[in-house]
């Protein structure tokens, strides 16, 4: 037991939570060795016969059962394939029927602290800038997580987009002219789309890119579809300091937020007020659902770009670990 790599409990208890009570009653009863062979029998008590007992012929150990005991030939028959796979593998299945971390989770990890922030144009944002000057800025932001409740495999992402209209009439016009000939407006421009950084979960990927939104833009809206995002965020908001949200999963997310409301706050008052009030309205925007149906379009669209621009190979992981370790 104590040469197998080291078991993945979460990964283990979710495929066990897929068996019916019975059966994950007796693969428990397997992972805790309730049903010894004799051949471990032996290790306790010398007096033992090593020998199968339902075939007599060799000694009796977990391979001997699965894999070779005639007395079993029958029920092994259809499930020759999967056999053949866990020898050609030396899988420790043979022994223990958990799930083991995998070899690649480190350099997996790595890679994810290590994901590049989202290329933002500067002269893009200098542009906006200029356009609106006091004016506030509308950006949408979505975060994607794909295969959310594996959570050593799942993967994140994100995007930001801009509304670069200046006022409503021009937003309505859009918005028509969407309507009557289905063409996505210029005016939504995609400012930033990327891999998530860090632990890869779907708060995460939402609250990142309102983070990045507010870095770049002093008076902007942000709508997000995220309510867990708006309350962690109000949380921030109201907190005197750190501790109020340090048991909080994204605490280091959390953390630039805090420092960003408390610098906006000391320097210029009245920010604080503007930039949290929209937050707070974004649970209730329906009024332009063709926008915002747009911008969902429009985000789930680079949300799957960036996603699939991240495909993580064998070969990759071997160079990866060669150059890093
Ligand atoms: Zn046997």
């Amino acid at each position: 037991m104590f040469h197998f790599p080291k078991m993945a409990r979460t990964a283990t208890i979710q495929v066990l939570s897929k068996f019916g009570s019975k059966d994950r009653l007796r693969l428990l009863r397997e992972i805790s060795g309730a049903y010894q062979t004799r051949s471990q029998q032996a290790t306790w008590d010398p007096d033992t016969n090593i020998l199968c007992p339902w075939c007599g012929c060799e000694q009796d150990t977990r391979w001997h059962r699965l894999g070779v005991c005639t007395a079993f030939a029958e029920h092994r028959e259809p499930y020759n394939h999967v056999i053949d796979y866990l020898v050609e593998r030396q899988s420790p299945w043979i022994e223990l029927p958990v799930l083991f971390d995998n070899p690649d989770d480190e350099i997996i990890t790595h890679l994810h602290c290590a994901m590049p922030s989202p290329e933002i144009s500067e002269a893009l944002v200098d542009n906006i800038r200029r356009t609106f000057d006091n004016q506030q800025i509308v950006a949408f932001t979505d975060g994607s997580c794909q295969h959310p409740s594996l959570i050593n495999s799942r993967y994140a992402a994100y995007s930001i987009v801009i509304d670069l209209c200046t006022n409503e009439e021009q937003r309505q016009e859009e918005v028509n002219h969407f309507l009557s000939h289905g063409c996505i407006p210029k005016t939504l421009q995609l400012l930033g789309a990327a891999r998530l950084q860090g632990a890869q979960n779907i708060l995460r990927a939402e609250l990142s890119p309102i983070l990045e939104a507010f870095r770049l833009f002093d008076n902007i809206l942000v709508y997000t579809d995220s309510a867990a995002s708006i309350s962690a965020i109000a949380r921030v908001a109201n907190a005197m300091s750190v501790l109020e949200f340090a048991d909080h999963s994204e605490f280091d997310i959390l953390l630039h937020f805090f420092r960003w409301i408390f610098r906006i706050a000391r320097l210029k008052k009245l920010r604080r007020i503007l930039i949290l009030k929209p937050l707070k309205m974004q649970v209730s925007v329906t009024d332009n659902w063709a926008i915002n149906w747009l911008m969902m379009k429009l985000l789930r669209l680079e949300i799957y770009i960036s996603q699939q621009s991240f495909c993580l190979n064998k070969e990759l992981v071997n160079a990866l670990q060669t150059f890093l370790f």
